[in-house]
């Protein structure tokens, strides 16, 4: 799963940053156009007019593949989720329900095309008949950070006070496109919580980092989706897998660890409190499902579970019995047994099967059927009918010891 991950962060990251330096070499080369066409206004209002639209339509890719990759993530978190708990081989699977993501990604991404945008329009307002001006534009418009370094040398030759020699010009500014091969120029700002700048990454960083951080989130979130679907009131525990790379140290204490999605199970270290301590940050390839540990836990906790969760532990189980999972003032306890294919849930669930009848579904009301349905005796032996909404539950005595319950054996469509 974790390997999975780290295909589509690889994947998502090399399609965003293929958009982003395909762009920004198109954006270099107009910006020496500019800087080289002097007092030639058609090609100024030529290149102005290229940036602009150089700019729309960066936009326009990062959208479209931010939109794609959040719905490929979100609908492999969910896959890789059915698949991990089928192979559990357990009988609830709840409803999966549709959701649209928000596409935060191309919000934060925004950040680099606004950069990218401002710091052009400033750029595109020089005077270009002044070689002067341009030396400064272009200083102010490439940070330091990008390391090219042929405009001091323009500067220091001396040659802008005097009538700068048409050659010559044209020579620096090849100098200046070979030095921009390759370099991003543009970064963006990374802000502390307190709102100030702490320093500047390169743009093309910022993306890499941003399709890293938000595909595997958008997965981690697909997964927490479904398993809280499948599971439902059941509970919300998953186990943290993934094994720690050297930039995961974060994330090490946590590894094989049982969590809580939403805190709802008491008495486990919810996702949350995980986050705040370090786990699932930015580049993360680590994640979590539902695993065999889990179930255990589950079967653990609910040992003495009654009503409709004693019905979810025995889905889960699928073995034994629970003893006195249903209560009735007329009757007294009654007991639930996994059984086989002739008798108590099991049969009951294969019987609905064969049917095409949703189990899931059928089942969901069966505590309130039988704790709250009409009784009706149905023999001198002691057998029951249960009657509501259209249900039926048969409860039938059975002794043990010489102790007389009553067991559960059958439940179908049945009105009264
Ligand atoms: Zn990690």
């Amino acid at each position: 799963m974790t390997n999975q991950i780290k295909n589509m962060q690889l994947e998502q990251a090399k399609t965003l940053l293929e958009i982003y330096n395909k762009r920004l070499a198109e954006i270099k080369r107009s910006i020496i156009e500019l800087a080289k066409s002097g007092e030639n206004t058609l090609k100024l209002a030529l290149e102005k007019k290229r940036i602009e639209n150089i700019i729309k339509q960066i936009k326009k890719e990062f959208k479209e593949t931010t939109d794609e990759a959040i719905e490929e993530s979100y609908q492999e978190g969910k896959n890789e989720q059915k698949t991990l708990i089928a192979a559990l081989g357990i009988a609830i699977i709840g409803s999966e329900q549709k959701k649209t993501m928000q596409n935060i990604y191309y919000t934060h991404l925004s950040r680099i095309t606004t950069i990218m945008s401002r710091k052009l329009a400033t750029y595109v307002r020089t005077d270009f008949s002044d070689k002067k001006a341009v030396v400064n534009s272009l200083n102010r418009l490439i940070p330091q950070q990008s390391g090219i370094k042929p405009l001091n040398n323009i500067a220091s030759t001396g040659i802008l006070s005097s009538e700068v020699d048409k050659k010559r010009w044209q020579r620096l500014m090849k100098r200046l496109e070979q030095d921009f091969k390759n370099k991003d120029i543009f970064t963006v700002p990374y802000y502390n919580k307190a709102g100030d700048v702490v320093r500047h990454v390169k743009a093309s960083t910022y993306a890499e980092m941003l399709a890293r951080t938000l595909t595997a989130n958008t997965y981690r979130e697909a997964a927490q989706d479904s398993i809280l679907e499948q599971f439902g009131e059941f509970g919300d525990l998953v186990e943290i897998l993934g094994r720690s790379a050297v930039d995961c140290s974060e994330c090490k204490p946590y590894e094989g660890q049982i969590l809580s999605l939403t805190g709802k199970t008491k008495g486990y270290t919810t996702i949350e409190e995980a986050r705040a301590s370090g786990l699932f940050h930015p580049n993360c390839i680590h994640s979590f499902a539902v695993t065999d540990r889990v179930i255990d836990e589950y079967l653990k906790l609910n040992q003495s579970a009654k009503g409709q969760r004693a019905i979810d532990y025995l889905l889960l189980k699928q073995e034994g019995e629970v003893k006195n999972a249903f209560y009735r003032n007329d009757i007294g306890n009654i007991d639930l047994i996994w059984g086989d294919d002739k008798k108590g849930l099991k049969h009951i669930i294969t019987r609905r099967m064969q049917q095409n009848i949703d189990t899931k579904e059928f089942l969901s009301n069966l505590a309130e059927v039988i704790e709250k349905g009409q009784l009706v005796r149905t023999n001198n032996k002691g057998r029951y009918e249960i009657f509501l909404n259209g249900k039926m539950a048969i409860i039938e005595p059975e002794s043990i010891n010489g102790k007389q319950t009553f067991l559960l054996t059958a439940f179908k469509r049945r009105k009264a």
